[in-house]
């Protein structure tokens, strides 16, 4: 039985499917003789135009009823768990993980000075125990409460997440102290970084291999800027000054974490 948060990738996986499917029938209705003026077409022209506009209206608004149907789906299953232990998917508070916790997560680098964000917006260091926003008398985690270190168990739910967010970057981790099972991963006391997974391509070009960390002000909500590292090309980074370059050696040296190219088929699931 697929989880709703599975169903969530496969939808948007499909989704992305949307634009050469859309090509693909665009050319069929073209060969067709859907948008000539020859006399005599393969398939009358009025059939192919009305094809086109039922599959214009319909493949959008059936993408939109899964997602509706998904997200209820995904409602369902936390209303089924008691309001305290929500999305925790353990019945027995005593029932920890034994295992080994590696997992997987996303940062930024903010700062002229780099520092690794979650992107929830907490900064911290590679070796750091997690605080409590809400309730400074908390030792994270707690179990009626969101704070904690967290990070998936498997590399391919957080390459999932990494392909909707663009500028962040993937991390390993082991997470230790008490843990509690979350969804799909974990959600600890004290988080190790192991290594930053840089992508394989520049993260502007997307095309060379990235040689060079850069930073640069990014535009937020409400005037909100912040400064934010990227790891680019040669090319791409040749505007930059030199003090807001850095190299992948140097980087690693002011984070204190392995950074390492990431291997493309590396125990995906
Ligand atoms: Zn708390
Ligand atoms: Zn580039």
């Amino acid at each position: 039985m697929m989880s709703a948060a599975q169903k969530r990738q496969k939808l948007i996986r499909a989704v992305r499917l949307y634009p050469p499917i859309t090509l693909l029938v665009l050319v069929l209705g073209y060969l067709a003789g859907g948008f000539s003026d020859i006399d005599d077409p393969m398939i009358p022209r009025d059939l192919v135009v009305t094809g086109l506009s039922f599959y214009i209206l319909l493949g959008p608004a059936l993408y939109i009823i899964a997602f509706i149907i998904v997200a209820a789906a995904s409602d369902r299953e936390r209303n089924g768990l008691p309001d305290n232990a929500q999305r925790l998917s353990y019945n027995d508070p005593f029932d920890l993980p034994l295992e080994k916790m590696q997992g997987y997560k996303l940062a930024v680098i903010t700062e002229r000075e780099p520092t690794l964000r979650g992107l929830t917006g907490d900064s911290y260091r590679a070796d750091d125990s997690a605080v409590c926003e809400k309730f400074p008398d908390h030792t994270p985690p707690v179990a009626s409460c969101e704070c904690g270190f967290y990070a998936y168990r498997n590399l391919a739910d957080a390459k999932f997440e990494s392909s909707l967010n663009p500028g962040a970057f993937l991390l390993e981790v082991d997470l230790y102290g008490i843990g509690f099972r979350y969804e799909g991963g974990y959600r600890a006391e004290t988080q190790v970084v192991n290594k930053i997974m840089i992508p394989k391509r520049c993260m502007r070009c997307r095309i060379l291999s990235p040689k060079v960390f850069v930073v640069s002000y990014r535009m937020g909500f409400q005037n909100n800027s912040w400064m934010q590292w990227q790891v680019r090309c040669n090319i791409c980074s040749l505007t930059f000054k030199p003090e807001d370059k850095l190299s992948i050696p140097d980087m690693n040296r002011r984070l204190g974490v392995l950074i390492a190219p990431r291997i493309a088929r590396q125990n995906n699931e």
